[in-house]
Formats: C-alpha cells, structure tokens, sequence
C-alpha cells in the first residue's frame, strides 16, 4: 500500500492532485530513456549499461565506471557511491533528494510521470474514496546532509570508568580512541565511542551499553547517531560511508586487518597491529569494499577476523565476494562464539603477518 500516493497541489486542493501509482510507473518507465532524458549516453549491451555515475553526489571514482544499469528491470547500482535502487530512487538521486524522502521521491516521480507516461495522471476521484489508507502527512522535502562533521565535541566523558579496564584494554587505548563513559544525554549511561570518517573528521558518536543487563529492544547494545533536522536540512548518520578508524590509514598498506566490531580495533591496536579498521556491525556496504580495497596496496593482504557466529560467517562471505576480485585475502576463523578481543597477545603475535 506504500506505493500509492497523492500528491496534493497546493493551490487545487484534490482536484487538482496528481495521481502517482508508483509500481505502476516503473513498470511503465523506459530507464533507457530516463538516462538520455538527463542527458546520458546510453551504452546498451544486452540488457545492461556501463559506465561512468552520473549522480550528482557520487563520491567514489570520477573517472572508473562504476555505474551498472539494468535496463530490463529498471534497476541500478553504483560501485564507487554505493548507490543503487530503481529507476524513480535513481531520478530523486538525480535531483539530490534521498529516495527514502517521500516527499522528494514523489517530486521526481511526478516530473517523470508528466514527461513519460501523461496519461498515468489523473485517475478519477472515486478511487481516493476506495482507498482505506490514510493520507501520508507530506513531510517537507528538505536537502539531505550525510555525515555532516560535529560542530562539537561531548565535554566530560569519564575516561576511568571500569567498563574498558575490566575488559583488558588500557588507559593509552582509550585515550587513543578517545573514549569515555557519558552520564548525560542521548548517550546516558553509555560509553561514547568517537566516529570519524574517512577525511578523520569527528561525525558522530557511538554509545555501548556498559551494563549488558539493561539491553533491549529499546535500549540496543549500540546506539548510533539518528536522523534531525535544523536550519532547515536534514542532517543524516550512515555508518555504511566510511570505516571505523580507516581514517588512520593515510596510505596504502601490505596487510590490512578488517574486524566487525569497535572493541576487535581497540584490541589488535593495544596489541601493536598497526592497520585495524571495523565495519561496524556484520554487513559491509560496497562503499566499504571499496574504501577497504583502496586501503591496501595492489600486491598487499586483507585479513578479515569476524566473530566466531553465524553473522561472523555471513561478515566473512560478504566480504570475500566484494574483495577477493580485487586483493589477496586471508580469514582468521575464530573458534565458536569467540571474538578478536578473546585473542591473547601470544595469538596476535603469531598470528598475523
Ligand atoms: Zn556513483
């Protein structure tokens, strides 16, 4: 029922909205003409196109083409942004909205609903009485930031709390990392965990539970940065944009290793590996892949150390299916429900490079 909207003028009132069924218009929409509609040479072979991203915010490349079109289905991806979606996600792109905005996806899918398919438009009023479904309050569509740099740092964070030393790690660690227990806020009760992304920019703060009896489903072991608006934008959090400490890599190395979690970085670093970054959680995004493939020369090694758990598992095949075409790769498998942070200085001594 999500795919079905008005979209409410202003000044007309009802009458006046246009009708947007939107699987029925990307059924309808050539994506081979949308692409030469924004003024893109089309090279079709099949069903397919390559070539250069043309999105506006593609940050990856400029100049590989990572870009992939389906032109049958009416899908996309880019390697180098990690964007992807469908035709109508592809035009809101196009005019720097986020497709998740339903305002912004309805705004580019009635541009092309005009241009394309006309007589889409203005489906008789008796239908809106059939609809049970509530009209969607329209949510103004406000430029998206993501990961905008922090105009501050949280002050008072209790570098001593027990947390972090009753789990081994030292003062140099912590301080390393920057963090600290946070008594007040959003972060209340948690230990702050500073976010950098990939220029080492401060973006953000993480916040662990230290006392595990209290997770829930409300109050989640992790707690990310969410989504706010001020000064009139939108201001986003993605963590799928950048590697925890891959800021720290300012050159390619030989021997990268790659973990899941904050605390697998704390502890390989506190062991004297140098080149430690995380994903954060056991997806990796392809914008991931490509920062982690970028971070190792062409001749060096990823060693990638997931937990010793089904998503560890799962951590590890996405990883080797988005890397290996690129570097020479390495799995420490840990033993069952095992993590980095079991690893005694013995292990990592011997165990890598
Ligand atoms: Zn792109």
């Amino acid at each position: 029922m999500a795919q079905t909207h008005y979209n409410r003028s202003t000044t007309g009132g009802l009458l006046m909205s246009t009708w947007i069924d939107f699987k029925e218009l990307r059924s309808k929409l050539d994506f081979e003409q949308v692409l030469r509609h924004y003024g893109f040479e089309v090279k079709r072979k099949g069903n397919q196109h390559h070539g250069f991203c043309p999105l506006p915010n593609h940050n990856g490349k400029k100049n590989s083409p990572s870009f992939s079109a389906n032109l049958e289905k009416g899908i996309f991806q880019c390697f180098g942004c990690g964007a992807k979606g469908n035709v109508l996600d592809f035009a809101a792109l196009m005019i720097k909205a986020d497709p998740k905005d339903g305002a912004a996806l309805r705004t580019a899918a009635a541009e092309l609903q005009k241009r394309f398919c006309p007589e889409l438009g203005g489906k008789p009023q008796a239908k809106e009485k059939t609809e049970k479904q509530p009209a969607k309050p329209e949510t103004e569509s406000l430029p998206v930031v993501v990961n905008a740099p922090l105009d501050f740092e949280l002050k008072g964070l209790d570098a001593e709390h027990p947390y972090l030393f009753n789990r081994g790690f030292t003062k140099e660690t912590i301080e390393h990392f920057g963090l600290g227990f946070c008594s007040r806020g959003y972060l209340k009760n948690r230990m702050a965990i500073p976010l950098h992304d990939n220029e080492g920019k401060l973006v953000g703060y993480a916040g662990r539970v230290v006392d595990d009896s209290t997770i829930t489903e409300d109050n989640p072991r992790y707690r990310l940065p969410g989504e706010r608006k001020h000064d009139g934008k939108i201001f986003e959090f993605r963590k799928t944009l950048f590697l925890y400490n891959g800021f720290r890599i300012k050159a390619p190395v030989d021997d990268l290793i790659v973990v899941e979690a904050f605390t697998g970085v704390w502890w390989l670093t506190q062991h004297g590996i140098q080149s430690v970054v995380a994903t954060m959680g056991a997806d990796c995004s392809e914008k991931q892949a490509e920062l982690i493939v970028a971070s190792v020369k062409s001749n060096g090694r990823v060693w990638i150390v997931p937990d010793g758990d089904k998503a560890g598992e799962r951590h590890a095949q996405t990883l080797l299916a988005l890397i290996s075409p690129y570097r020479f790769m390495r799995w420490i498998k840990m033993a069952d429900d095992k993590q980095p942070t079991d690893l005694s200085a013995a292990e990592l001594k011997n165990g890598f490079i």
